[in-house]
């Protein structure tokens, strides 16, 4: 089973996922945590050239097929193997973060987003995905506390208004794959609804 986790920085993804893979390792299942590049040395290499270049020049396009081509790496060298070793993946941020952030917010489009992805993931797609959805203030909130200085900080709010409507997009055409969970509640609530889906579609 291949869960994916979404949302805007600060929404709470890594400790979420990180709590669901607790709970889930306690129950006795089998099950691992990722997040792209997935310490693969060469999707690693790829996150260091999209992390570390902000204040130099790069083409949007360049960006998206970064992101593209990260993944792609991630999803061979980790995610099939365990899930050929029916192994429950969780994985904080996948394919719709690239549709949210890339493909609205930076404005490349949703389907041309949606066709390199494609080609990168061919019909890899989540069983389900867990949207974690906070306010921007929220989530800017979140970031102070934790002093993680985001890199996109240095851009307007409106960026980040835009990556949530892109979320929400997605979110309406998807419902059958996307779940989305209120995340402005205190962190064991968030934990407790979030978990309610994963093992449904667990037990699926
Ligand atoms: O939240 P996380 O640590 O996974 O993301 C790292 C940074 O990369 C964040 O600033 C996030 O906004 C950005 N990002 C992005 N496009 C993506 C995925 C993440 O700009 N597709
Ligand atoms: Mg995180």
């Amino acid at each position: 089973v291949f869960i994916t986790f979404e949302g805007n920085d600060g929404a709470g993804k890594t400790t979420v996922c990180k709590a669901i893979y607790k709970k889930l390792l306690e129950q006795g299942y089998d099950v691992i945590y990722t997040r792209e590049p997935g310490g693969s040395q060469i999707a690693e290499k790829i996150r260091d050239i999209l992390l570390n270049t902000h204040n130099q020049s790069m083409d949007p396009l360049t960006e998206a097929l970064l992101y593209a081509a990260s993944r792609r790496q991630h999803l061979v060298e980790k995610i099939l193997p365990a899930l050929e070793k029916k192994q429950i993946v969780l994985c904080d941020r996948f394919i719709d973060s690239s549709l949210a952030y890339q493909g609205y917010a930076r404005k490349i489009g949703m389907s041309s987003i949606w066709s390199i992805n494609q080609f990168a993931i061919d019909g890899h797609m989540p069983d389900r995905t867990i949207f974690l959805s906070v306010s921007i203030e929220t989530g800017q909130k979140r970031m102070d506390i934790r002093g993680e200085k985001n890199r996109l900080d240095l851009e307007a709010n409106d960026f980040h208004q835009a990556v949530r409507k892109g979320y929400e997009i997605l979110c309406e055409q998807q419902k059958d794959r996307i779940v989305v969970i209120d995340a402005e509640p205190e962190l064991d609530t968030v934990i407790h609804q979030t978990m309610a889906s994963v093992l449904e579609v667990v037990h699926a």
